[in-house]
């Protein structure tokens, strides 16, 4: 878990596009949780919605049994996230937030533009099933 845990998502956030070479060093690094984060990007399991008009975006990504609020690169709601993750400090990132970055870089998401309004409902809805 050595090469997972020192891959830095948050730097890989910023950039755009995808190319073989970057697939490699995901794939090298992560393993069978790359696999399955591909899998969720081509079942469009991630979904982007902007909130208008203040232009603030949530990434969403439907996972087995529940969807989870992902934050580009940082965090997600998951548990693997925050055992593994957070507590163990074993990888730098659950399949989740790998599915958000490919699917961002390869722009295979759905997107969803929501207004503002609808922010707090969505939002404790996404809470909720975390519970
Ligand atoms: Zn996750």
């Amino acid at each position: 878990m050595g090469a997972a845990l020192a891959f830095s998502l948050s730097g890989m956030a910023e950039a755009r596009g995808w190319d073989e070479g970057m697939r490699e060093r995901l794939s090298r690094a992560f393993g069978a949780k790359f696999e399955k984060a591909e899998e969720l990007v081509a079942s469009s399991a991630v979904k982007k919605y902007t909130f208008e008009p203040s232009g603030r975006v949530m990434w969403i990504v439907v996972g087995r049994e529940q969807d989870y609020t992902v934050l580009p690169g940082i965090y997600c709601q998951c548990d693997d996230f925050y055992i593994n993750v957070v507590v163990k400090r074993k990888t730098s990132a659950c399949y989740h937030l790998l599915a958000q970055l490919i699917a961002e870089r390869k722009d295979m998401f759905e997107k969803f533009s929501v207004p503002d309004s609808d922010f707090i409902r969505l939002n404790s809805e996404w809470k909720k099933q975390s519970v």
